[in-house]
């Protein structure tokens, strides 16, 4: 996932509201210690492949997978390897069930985010156990995952589970960074049956821990989208010295400033609603009453919930905002262009004409031209499916008593965005808890608790049994 913008607005929005943290009982969840050590062992294996998004190969990370699945007894023919280019191979493997449900897809990303040698401490392409931590690149993102539906996958076969509907795995190549590679782009266009799914459960949600206590829960439900709009002012210039009032840089100062003094309106959607619910629930600041204001729709509320923290208004409308500039072509030549980029981040409910017609409103200047520029990439929420939340509400009371599931819309994208458009509504969820103080995915020495990878195998192990077993 593109983390980082991620981990600002949580961060942020934690920041913003205390929260009261619940005391974990050590609990005997964990799975026992053979099926542990299956899931470090592959998570070894994955981590020890360099599969770096632009220098990298996924191919033999998906191989690797394939080759315990087959030494578990999958057969070939529930086994798929193959992708856009021969480095970037794809992992599918299908668990049959009884086929009365349609088929839950579990999704992981086996590409990662570069990893130099020498800015690291460790080497990047070795695991390493050590202080309590497993360190190396993809340990959080999105190896750990990728291990844990295989090794689980590989303990239901052993333990002769029947789900009522098929579970298929994928690993997928290249979600960091997109581009003509990406795995899930490339099986939805040319496998779409190896994947097709009533719903998919994928990276992008995760559990915080503050001050080293656990906190919440994340089910990522719905992605803000972005579009980015170009607008250029251009003029016929002249020398420096007759300066008219008719100048290109006022004319796109002016817009931009109007822009600066607009908000687009407060509103929440089904997910919204219910992350502002819950944030509400384990809010203990003076906060507490307005957050839960907001779940209920005041607007009051959520004028007030938004000057809050930067996190909290980006959750609850689109957004725009300047974000490069350029203009003028001599120090004594009046500007024959100027021009600037708007970057917006906009709630799913907001369509992409909504969006530019607001603007052209607000820049009120039909000197500025503007139109949009690279992907749309607009896609759906997920509906907030009842037993998706409860099965995950569920399993974190027993795990981690008194610490609350939050759904929640994400600022950054994902591979669950195609699935979503491609009509498999996505959740991203793992179970795996990480300190919000020190997140290091895509950065330097990544490393996630070792407590933490156990804890959402466990975890995963019961969502997907839960979520795939016959109803009795
Ligand atoms: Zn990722």
């Amino acid at each position: 996932m593109k983390q980082s913008r991620m981990r600002k607005f949580l961060k942020s929005a934690s920041l913003a509201i205390l929260l009261s943290l619940a005391t974990i009982v050590s609990a005997q969840t964990l799975r026992p210690d053979s099926e542990k050590q299956l899931a470090r062992d592959i998570y070894k294996q994955f981590i020890e492949i360099p599969s770096g998004f632009t220098t990298g190969s996924t191919t033999p990370v998906a191989e690797a997978a394939a080759a315990r699945l087959k030494a578990a007894g999958f057969p070939d023919s529930d086994i798929f390897l193959g992708g856009a280019i021969p480095k970037k191979a794809n992992l599918v493997v299908r668990y049959h069930g009884t086929g009365k449900r349609k088929p839950i897809l579990l999704l992981a990303h086996i590409d990662v985010v570069e990893a130099k040698r020498e800015d690291w401490s460790i080497d990047p392409f070795q695991l390493l156990e050590k202080d309590g931590y497993f360190y190396g690149r993809g340990t959080g993102d999105d190896k750990a995952q990728a291990a844990i539906w295989v090794a689980n996958l590989i303990q239901y076969k052993k333990e002769g589970f029947v789900p009522d509907r098929d579970i298929i795995v994928a690993l997928t190549a290249d979600e960091e960074g997109g581009g003509p590679f990406n795995g899930v782009d490339w099986l939805i266009k040319n496998r779409r049956e190896l994947i097709d799914a009533e719903f998919c459960l994928n990276e992008g949600g995760w559990g915080e821990i503050i001050n080293g206590k656990y906190v919440a829960n994340y089910l990522q439900v719905s992605e803000k989208y972005v579009l980015n709009f170009r607008l250029e002012v251009r003029n016929k210039g002249g020398h420096s010295s007759l300066p008219v009032k008719d100048n290109a840089i006022y004319h796109l100062a002016g817009a931009l400033t109007r822009l600066a003094d607009f908000d687009f309106p407060l509103k929440t959607n089904e997910v919204t609603t219910a992350y502002f619910r819950r944030m509400g629930g384990i809010s203990t600041g003076p906060e507490k009453q307005d957050l839960l204001k907001v779940a209920d729709g005041s607007q009051e509320a959520m004028v007030r919930v938004a000057a809050l923290a930067p996190a909290f208004n980006a959750v609850l409308r689109t957004t725009c905002v300047a974000t490069q500039l350029e203009g003028g072509h001599a120090l004594n030549a009046l500007p024959q262009l100027a021009a600037a980029n708007v970057n917006c981040r906009v709630i799913p409910e907001d369509s992409p004409q909504y969006v530019e017609d607001t603007l052209k409103k607000v820049f009120a200047d039909d000197q500025v031209s503007f139109k949009s520029s690279g992907d749309f990439g607009r896609g759906p929420s997920s509906p907030l499916r009842p037993d998706v939340l409860d099965a995950a509400t569920r399993i974190t009371s027993k795990m981690w008593p008194g610490v609350t599931v939050v759904p929640n819309m994400v600022m950054g994208a994902t591979d669950g965005r195609s699935l979503r458009i491609a009509g498999i509504p996505t959740y991203g969820i793992q179970g795996i808890f990480i300190d919000r103080d020190d997140v290091r995915f895509h950065g330097r020495d990544e490393r996630i608790y070792v407590k933490s990878f156990y804890e959402g195998q466990a975890f995963l192990y019961d969502l997907v049994k839960i979520l795939s077993k016959p109803a009795n």
